[in-house]
């Protein structure tokens, strides 16, 4: 293997001022935590950089974890020699035969970060380049589009030699911003508005409203598998709520108003939400509302259900359409287990023709209707079961005595 490191690049922590001292410790723990499965390598934090030193370890399978790590804006895997011109000719020669084109153009882009080298940047450009052409015929340069870019960073311990920069998942280390609740249904688009708000570094626990008996026990499995794959992400347990919303909605139902459910539904859920927030200290809560998408997602919905809690609601999702939305949840890997068809306990009561725009004085003229709504919050809220789910655990139906969450 050519490659003997991996350099990694710090994404939105070096805007941070002061606090990118807190943000690169968390993000080199967060990292160690995710390579945990590769004993042999070791991680390397110097100059606002982090580097891993590879071992006997395998470049793919680490660069494949390291993909799904929330704060990290790109990496590339890199040759480390020491910083001196003979040796950085022969790793420059060294990387540039490890490609499998015998023909190519490349450029050569020398960074000379320790000011004592005795080369300049220029020198250093045709020192390096003119090497690699005696050394391989088949090789030219090209400095407007070539198929290489051979980047030699010069530092005063090492020189790294790289030609490869791979994306990063982008955000802030997992956790580094606050904690938020987020709304998760089983559909295509509030898992992929909690990946959203975990990559900006906020830590979140999911709440599920279900209705049992009306939703079944595979509904809830799916909800499980979504939080599951979540929990990968976060790199550790993360907490899922799951709200008994059965008396809440039939007594909404027995209201009559079918034309306004999915709106007292909502609010309603918004209001557990907000109390399990403040239990969990919590400060924000997350759905996965995308603008005009349906009844209840227009302005005119959001509005009337969102002045039911003071939290910011943040809707990562509002701006995008759907394919966006469908290909991103491909990409992190919940699509699959949303498309399954199991019923949500607001699909079961699906009016023919929803408001969309539901009149406030009106929903809650409604809502004062309904007997004992606040003391079903309460119970609500005092009947949720919370599971913490970590990538690894068992499915959860091959859970053995764990059948009986409701
Ligand atoms: P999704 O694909 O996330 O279900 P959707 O486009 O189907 O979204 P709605 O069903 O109207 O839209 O739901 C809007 C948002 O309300 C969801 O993204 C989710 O955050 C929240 N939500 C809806 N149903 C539930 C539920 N049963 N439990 C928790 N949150 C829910
Ligand atoms: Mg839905």
């Amino acid at each position: 293997m050519t490659f003997d490191h991996i350099l990694i690049r710090l994404g939105e922590i070096t805007v941070k001022g002061r606090n990118r001292n807190r943000f690169e410790t968390e993000m080199l723990k967060q990292v160690q935590h995710a390579l945990r499965g590769f004993p042999g390598l070791t991680f390397i934090r110097t100059y606002g950089r982090l580097y891993i030193a590879l071992g006997n370890e395998p470049y793919e399978p680490v660069a494949d974890r390291l993909k799904d790590v929330f704060g990290i804006s790109s990496f590339s895997p890199v040759k480390r020699v020491e910083p001196e011109l003979q040796a950085i000719r022969e790793g420059a020669l060294a990387v540039m035969r490890s490609f499998p084109q015998r023909k190519a153009t490349f450029k050569v882009k020398v960074s000379r970060r320790w000011k004592g080298f005795p080369h300049d940047t220029m020198a250093m450009n045709h020192l390096v380049g003119a090497h690699i052409l005696r050394n391989m015929p088949n090789i030219t340069v090209d400095v407007r589009q070539p198929d290489i870019e051979l980047h030699v960073e010069i530092q005063e311990q090492h020189a790294y030699i790289y030609c490869e920069v791979v994306p990063g998942a982008g955000g802030f280390p997992y956790g580094s911003n606050g904690k938020a609740v987020a709304l998760l249904s089983g559909g295509i688009d509030s898992p992929v508005a909690i990946w959203m708000a975990m990559r900006k570094g906020l830590e979140v626990e999911a709440i599920h409203f279900h209705s049992y008996p009306f939703t079944s026990k595979e509904a809830q499995d799916k909800v499980v598998t979504l939080a599951k794959r979540l929990s990968y992400y976060a790199g550790k347990p993360f907490k899922l709520h799951l709200v008994p919303f059965t008396d809440i909605q039939t007594s909404l139902a027995q209201s009559k108003q079918d034309h306004l459910i999915i709106t007292l539904m909502r609010r309603s859920m918004l209001r557990i939400a907000q109390r399990i927030a403040e239990k969990s200290g919590a400060l924000a809560i997350v759905t996965g509302d995308s603008l005009g998408q349906v009844a209840s997602q227009t302005l005119g919905s959001m509005n009337v259900i969102g002045r039911t809690t003071d939290l910011p609601l943040l809707r990562p999702l509002v701006a995008m359409d759907k394919l966006e939305i469908i290909a991103m949840a491909k990409r992190i890997g919940t699509y699959e287990t949303s498309i399954l068809p199991y019923e949500d306990c607001c699909t079961l009561f699906v009016p023919k023709s929803p408001s969309t725009n539901p009149n406030l004085r009106v929903v809650e003229r409604i809502e004062n209707g309904v007997p004992n709504l606040a003391g079903m919050i309460a119970q609500a809220v005092e009947g949720t079961e919370t599971i913490e789910l970590r990538p690894d655990d068992p499915a959860p139906s091959d859970r053995a005595g764990e059948d009986d969450w409701f």
